[in-house]
């Protein structure tokens, strides 16, 4: 079955059509640095992740470009309340950003373009100088310049707004409006008092980009100008990716974007979690209640992206349990195949190893429900065939296979650095203690480990530690 994936722009599922037969570009905005990104923001990266690994594991190589948002109207706000240079002041939150992303497995883009860059900046100058000489964009009395969006038709056409209705209310020289405010929106803004240091020469005076022209500028330079598949939250629709489209066509005169794709928000008591709500979390306050980024990591990727999802910590722990369950079930996996004792016929393996509902379920717009219900039902079956003693090596050995490779995708499986550091540290000493030979005291360290909610258990590959089942 052929890919395909819900289309903002046309508000259908289409089969996907890459203009390149082994290779997708994908541009996804990033993070606006002035504070530490929340777990809404993840959700939004998370789904772009399990994008990117299915199209890998599609045999598509993926570009993929995220860029930094470090200079609009928040981050400059941010940097003049606290009173430092708007570099330092985002230089801590990109780097926030980056630990976090690695805490829930997401997979590093090819590029992380920030705004601030000099040949982006020099490249908004030259697509706003443009855009003025097609007379898609004027300078206006206040030195800033403006997008007049009634000279360009498709505006509107993404938010699915009624062209004919639209009315324009002036200019918008804020980066974010709603659409009782649509307008001309700013391409450039003319430096004011408020913007202290923060500025650029242009041929319209010193000034700074506007949100919007940003993202046009490092798509383009760095993926052409056309892409593939453009990503976000519902929230860059309006009026974030409809300026985008009206920046770059303007400037090309090609489509800009084959496949618009945008994820539901992550709520919290029916919310939208949003920083200007106070109703966030960020990725330590999770870790900070005892949990792991790879809990979290399924806890955001489990419900269908274009599907709204609720925060709770219900939703943790059932996370945790719904882990530690495929945990269990690999290390059974494990352990018979270690054994090689089967000289049973194989019943299962073809069936494990071609092409299962899980890829099929993924091929149809990401479905992560289906797939992770196959999952779930693949684990009852081969378990209830366990306690039967009915499951050989062979067939333990197939599953195997297809976990790992299912696992390329969903990175859910445990590894060492998700143990709290207390849990590390026995775990060390106990592994110093079985070297030394002194098992009285692994014991006892087994014995806290146990304490603490964890197993150690010693394979042929060392020693495991796994969540004792039922621990909370
Ligand atoms: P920002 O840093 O505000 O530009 O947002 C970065 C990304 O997170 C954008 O793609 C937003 O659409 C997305 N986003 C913001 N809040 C949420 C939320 N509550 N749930 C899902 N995605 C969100
Ligand atoms: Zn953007």
């Amino acid at each position: 079955m052929a890919l395909r994936f819900f289309n903002t722009y046309s508000r259908q599922v289409e089969e996907f059509q890459p203009r390149d037969a082994k290779e997708v570009d994908i541009y996804t905005c990033g993070p606006t640095v002035y504070s530490r990104a929340h777990i809404g923001n993840f959700r939004a990266y998370i789904f772009e992740d399990l994008l990117q690994r299915h199209l890998e594991a599609r045999g598509f190589k993926v570009h993929r470009v995220m860029n930094i948002t470090d200079v609009d109207d928040k981050t400059i706000r941010g940097a003049r309340e606290s009173k430092v240079p708007l570099p330092e002041f985002t230089r801590q939150f990109k780097t926030a950003f980056f630990q976090d992303a690695e805490k829930l497995r997401i997979k590093r883009a090819d590029e992380y373009p920030a705004a601030t860059g000099q040949k982006y900046i020099d490249r908004m100058i030259s697509m706003i100088s443009a855009l003025i000489s097609k007379g898609l964009a004027y300078q206006a009395d206040d030195k800033s310049v403006y997008y007049r969006i009634n000279k360009f038709p498709n505006y509107g056409k993404l938010a699915h707004f009624n062209l004919d209705e639209l009315q324009s209310t002036g200019r918008v020289k804020h980066d974010e409006y709603d659409k009782e405010h649509i307008g001309d929106f700013a391409l450039w803004k003319a430096w004011d008092q408020d913007d202290g240091d923060v500025k650029w020469d242009s041929p319209w005076g010193p000034g700074r980009p506007g949100w919007h022209i940003e993202c046009s500028a490092m798509a383009t330079a760095l993926l052409g100008d056309q892409i593939d598949i453009h990503c976000g939250g519902v929230d860059n629709i309006f009026p974030h990716h409809e300026a985008e489209i009206a920046q770059s066509e303007g400037v090309t005169g090609k489509k800009f974007v084959n496949y618009w794709l945008h994820c539901a928000h992550l709520l919290v008591d029916g919310q939208k979690m949003a920083k200007s709500l106070g109703n966030f979390y960020t990725v330590p306050d999770v870790v900070g209640k005892g949990y792991t980024g790879r809990e979290l990591r399924y806890a955001l990727m489990r419900v269908h992206y274009r599907t709204q999802l609720n925060f709770t910590w219900d939703g943790m722990k059932e996370a945790r349990e719904s882990l530690g369950r495929i945990d269990d079930w690999v290390e059974r996996l494990r352990e018979i195949t270690e054994k090689e004792n089967s000289q049973r016929p194989t019943p299962n393996v073809q069936r494990s190893t071609e092409d299962s509902e899980f890829e099929k379920a993924l091929d149809d717009d990401l479905n992560i429900s289906a797939a992770l219900g196959f999952l779930f039902e693949t684990i009852r079956e081969t378990n209830r065939a366990m306690d039967e003693k009915k499951l050989d090596a062979n067939t333990a050995a197939a599953w195997l296979t297809w976990w790992n490779r299912i696992n390329d995708t969903l990175d859910f499986e445990a590894g060492d650095t998700e143990l709290p550091e207390e849990v590390k540290k026995l775990a060390h000493d106990r592994t110093q203690a079985r070297l030394a030979k002194d098992f009285q005291k692994s014991d006892e360290l087994r014995d806290q480990l146990n304490a603490l909610g964890w197993e150690a258990r010693d394979t042929k590959d060392g020693q495991k530690i796994t969540r004792r089942a039922g621990a909370k």
